[in-house]
């Protein structure tokens, strides 16, 4: 393939990027459908043993001379990695309207996000430094010196195809590690077209690869490789656990996993905010967010009120194809798998008891007739006996129930095997430092809903991971620290 062909918006079809060129895959062809139409796409190559072999290979001879590069350097060629995305974002953000059905304005905003990481840890790869630790004994010095993990293996989802690869690829760069990206099954192409914008950065070959097929193949094959340093993978919890499970070696392991995020509304809240707020991180990406809100606790004397203004705010979305109405606030699910769980959670929750107050089927019309698309959908008096409210939806349906004191507003709030994110609305300072204390949660969000930003850590505890992205916490994740104990002999 010409890679000088390249367009930012080009399907890159059955290709790998490995060693600095688009390599035709010798493997099967999977087909990759836009989930707004069900309209075949384009495919990607099932990539073989041999291809993920000649990916560690490239990213293992790059290594060294990528990490011996000035700081300076490393971060000039992240700077115009950063540059080139923002230049082609629209394009790229259609491409990836294609494959996943997010609307375009949405892709977009993700695709400057993803710049805006490779500028966040360009600066911080000029930032890192050692440690000096005071003498143990005369005549010594301990230094403790960071050193690049190695090649990494970066295994990702299909919710967030820009950003998920970006962190990884942005940290990994940053610390002078070598990668290779084997992405989601469903979201291809936004990572080759990544791939496209780093080759005319001006990256070296071998720096960053690509490889594609499916994970139990391909993804498994990064996890098992000798060559591979460290795995940087995000996903869910049963695919996490499963990896740190049949891990063949030691290696380094980050692993950013499901969420089952609760939001707690008290009686001093500003209603109205915490309304938007969750309109906000319950639906967009229709729900297909780790860190979305799926369940909402609130104080009873104002649980009536927040029920009926969120199920007004839930219908008053617009759902449509997001590539033929980029502002729209809902585009297609990604695909058939996530809408099924969200029918089944929404059936078992209405079976149990809970009021449907907002949604509950997709919307009506010949242009959703062949895509994933579901209405925004709010069930109310949910219990911790319904799914919706201890497990990962991952759809744009969320639980609301009441509470009566704060007590037990975070007993049901931690009552989930997840630990990822959690939200709170309230005015009262007490209110407000009891419970961000006492949620057992990676991020704690207070009167807004941004629980992720660029330059703070991001991770989940219990069973929603290990490890950090974001932040000079994630850049840490791709550094080993080195002692060198020195011995002077001045003293000794
Ligand atoms: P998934 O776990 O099914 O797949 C994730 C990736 O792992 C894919 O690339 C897949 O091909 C690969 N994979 C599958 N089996 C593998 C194996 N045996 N070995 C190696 N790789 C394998 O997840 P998904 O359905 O693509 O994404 C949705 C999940 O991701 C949700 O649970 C969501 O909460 C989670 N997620 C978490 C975060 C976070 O930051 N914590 C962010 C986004 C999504």
């Amino acid at each position: 393939m010409d890679d000088a062909a390249v367009a930012p918006n080009k399907l890159l079809d059955g290709v790998h990027f490995i060693a600095g060129s688009f390599r035709d895959g010798a493997g099967e062809r999977l087909p990759v459908q836009d989930p707004a139409t069900g309209e075949v796409i384009g495919h990607i190559a099932a990539a073989t043993l041999e291809e993920v072999d000649a990916a560690v290979a490239a990213a293992r001879a790059a290594f060294r001379p990528w990490a011996a590069l000035p700081p300076k350097a490393r971060a000039a060629a992240l700077h115009r990695l950063g540059d080139r995305i923002a230049s082609d974002a629209l394009a790229m953000a259609r491409l990836m309207t294609r494959e996943q059905g997010k609307p375009v304005n949405e892709a977009k905003g993700e695709i400057l996000k993803l710049a805006e990481a490779c500028h966040f840890y360009a600066e911080e790869a000029t930032r890192v430094h050692g440690e000096i630790i005071p003498n143990d004994q005369p005549g010594f010095q301990s230094l403790v010196v960071r050193e690049p993990v190695g090649v990494v293996g970066a295994i990702t989802p299909w919710n967030y195809p820009a950003e998920l690869v970006g962190w990884k690829l942005c940290a990994s760069l940053a610390a002078g590690c070598t990668i290779i990206i084997k992405p989601a099954e469903l979201t291809p192409f936004t990572a080759l077209a990544i791939a496209a914008k780093a080759a005319e950065a001006g990256i070296p070959s071998g720096v960053v690869n690509v490889v594609t097929g499916k994970g139990s193949v391909v993804g498994q094959a990064l996890v098992d490789h000798p060559d591979v340093d460290k795995i940087a993978f995000t996903g869910s919890s049963a695919v996490g656990l499963h990896i740190q499970q049949t891990c063949p070696r030691i290696k380094r392991l980050s692993l950013e996993l499901g969420g089952n995020c609760p939001m707690i509304v008290t009686a001093s809240a500003d209603i109205a905010a915490a309304v938007k707020g969750a309109v906000r991180r319950g639906f967009r990406n229709c729900g297909q967010i780790c860190i979305a809100i799926n369940r909402i606790y609130v104080a009873r004397p104002v649980y009536d009120a927040f029920v009926e203004q969120l199920g007004a705010g839930a219908d008053a979305l617009s759902v449509a194809n997001g590539l033929v109405q980029p502002d729209a606030d809902l585009g297609a699910m990604a695909s058939g798998e996530p809408l099924a769980k969200t029918e089944a959670h929404l059936a078992d929750a209405l079976g149990k008891g809970a009021r449907l107050v907002a949604g509950g089927a997709a919307p009506e019309g010949a242009e959703y007739a062949d895509g994933h698309f579901f209405r925004p959908t709010v069930v109310a008096d949910c219990t911790h006996a319904m799914q919706v409210m201890t497990e990962e939806t991952f759809g744009p349906l969320v639980g609301v129930a009441p509470f009566d004191d704060l007590d037990e507003a975070i007993r049901l709030a931690n009552d989930t095997p997840y630990g990822l994110a959690s939200y709170v609305y309230a005015r009262d300072l007490v209110e407000v430092q009891t419970l961000s204390a006492g949620l057992d949660y990676g991020n704690v969000a207070i009167n807004n809903v941004d629980a992720g930003i660029m330059n703070a850590p991001y991770g989940g505890r219990k069973q929603s991971g290990v490890g950090y992205e974001h932040g000079r916490e994630g850049l840490l994740e791709y550094f080993n620290f080195k002692h060198v104990r020195l011995h002077h002999g001045v003293g000794a």
